[in-house]
């Protein structure tokens, strides 16, 4: 790592050392761009990996399954290897876009500007507090998310508490049962607001194998305790309430993109992701600013950001080199019923770019997704999905589209698959 300038210049600067950023920094390199910088507000390069101090990272990447912490490391060499410039320490709190592109950054050495010709946005994600969730009751120690636990368990050594009760059934709840058992902690519950896990069955054989209780359509009503948590009260959909005894609260899940600096830049944020929005080759709303990982899409695996990263570089390099279709005419990818999110949200209507448009549905569903293009039927897919699972549709099948298309979700099962379909 070189010393930190107070005013740099770069080819390409990269705003966050996870997967996604690191994946772009390397393949940028590769590519022959010269000067790519990759600014990190983190003293180490990594992203969340670098706390996850259990498998599975690194199967796309380095073909075997790593720890967290060896796959950050592993990645972040071959970046510097490969002759990026990483400054670490170093938070952007800026981005000016009027004129030529330059970013501020704040770090214990004092401030640093940087100017860019283009930027990568790769800041991931964060978690929703809980504040934000709206639960009341006392404010003692021990409640916490899966990003604080990570840290403690893995970077400090330290164990927050020894019985908690776990919110929430996505993966990351599962991560944090292996993250409780290597600090010694026994969860006393995992708990659910809905009537099913938000994970596939079979990955819950693994609270049932390590012997923690797992109780659906139950919520947290009140957090008790004086300085640390003491007990949690519990009500379930019929009403009824329950106090259970547990010295922590481990809220999971509900991930958003770390989208702060895309928004103080102006960039347009879909209500759907609250991420930036782009089109098919990671474009923002401003077309020298792209984005791809997490800040996309709450949330994703280290692979598939990885791998986002590499081709969103891909399409930067072409860019500096010209040959980016110009952002003429664009067709707009909305979310209609039962359907969260839809990324890329906009399309150019040359070919290339991104193979697959990534959504989410709201509900539990099976039938199939379809999209309309002005009342017109263009695509239909089976699909039989839960919120928070991985949704993709080929984005050639929007070819021909124009103007605005829309997705839902339909429960009519015999629709069939119909990628050629055209919207004139
Ligand atoms: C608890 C947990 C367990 C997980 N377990 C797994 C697993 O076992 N396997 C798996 O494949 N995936 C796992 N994941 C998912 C995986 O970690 C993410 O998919 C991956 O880290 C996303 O990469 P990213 O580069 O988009 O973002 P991140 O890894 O979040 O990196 C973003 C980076 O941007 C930096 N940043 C943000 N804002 C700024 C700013 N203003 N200035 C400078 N830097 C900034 C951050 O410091 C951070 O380093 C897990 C996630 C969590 C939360």
């Amino acid at each position: 790592m070189s010393a930190p300038l107070d005013v740099a210049n770069a080819e390409v600067l990269v705003i966050g050392a996870g997967p996604a950023g690191l994946a772009a920094a390397t393949r940028l390199k590769s590519l022959g761009v010269r000067n790519v910088i990759v600014v990190d507000r983190e003293p180490q390069a990594g992203g969340i990996p670098r706390h996850c101090g259990h498998p599975p990272f690194g199967m796309r990447e380095f073909g075997r399954v790593l720890t967290g912490p060896v796959y950050a490391r592993r990645l972040s060499e071959r970046a510097q290897r490969a002759g990026a410039e990483l400054l670490l320490g170093c938070s952007v709190v800026g981005i000016d876009h009027v004129g030529g592109i330059v970013v501020t950054c704040a770090s214990s050495r004092g401030p640093t500007e940087i100017r860019a010709e283009r930027i990568i946005l790769a800041t991931g994600v964060r978690e929703t507090s809980r504040a934000a969730r709206l639960i009341s009751g006392d404010r003692p120690l021990g409640v916490l998310n899966t990003g604080a636990l990570q840290s403690y368990a893995y970077l400090q050594h330290m164990a927050p508490f020894r019985r908690p009760v776990i919110v929430g059934t996505e993966l990351v709840a599962l991560s944090s049962l292996l993250t409780c058992r290597k600090i010694g902690a026994a969860p006393v519950a995992m708990i659910e607001d809905r009537d099913r896990p938000t994970v596939r069955r079979i990955s819950m054989l693994l609270p049932h194998l390590l012997g923690v209780p797992v109780r659906y359509r139950t919520h947290i009503a009140d957090i008790k305790g004086k300085q640390r948590v003491e007990a949690v009260t519990l009500r379930r959909d019929d009403g009824t309430l329950e106090d259970m005894e547990c010295d922590g609260v481990l809220l999971t899940g509900r991930f958003m993109p770390e989208a702060t600096l895309a928004r103080s830049a102006g960039l347009e944020i879909d209500r759907g992701t609250g991420g930036p929005t782009i089109d098919q080759f990671g474009r923002t709303s401003e077309p020298r600013i792209f984005a791809a990982g997490n800040v996309l899409h709450p949330i994703e695996t280290a692979g598939w950001s990885w791998r986002e990263g590499r081709r969103i570089a891909e399409f930067v390099a072409a860019d500096l080199a010209g040959q980016l279709p110009a952002v003429t005419r664009t067709v707009k990818l909305t979310p209609g019923e039962s359907v969260r999110y839809v990324v890329p949200q906009r399309l150019v209507p040359e070919r290339g770019g991104l193979t697959y448009l990534q959504l989410r549905v709201a509900d539990d569903v099976s039938g199939a997704l379809t999209a309309r293009c002005r009342g017109q039927l263009i695509m239909t897919q089976p699909l039989t999905s839960a919120p928070e699972r991985r949704v993709l549709a080929p984005i050639s099948a929007f070819d021909r589209a124009d103007g605005e298309v829309v997705f839902s979700f339909d429960d009519n099962r015999s629709a069939t698959y119909r990628s050629d379909a055209t919207c004139v």
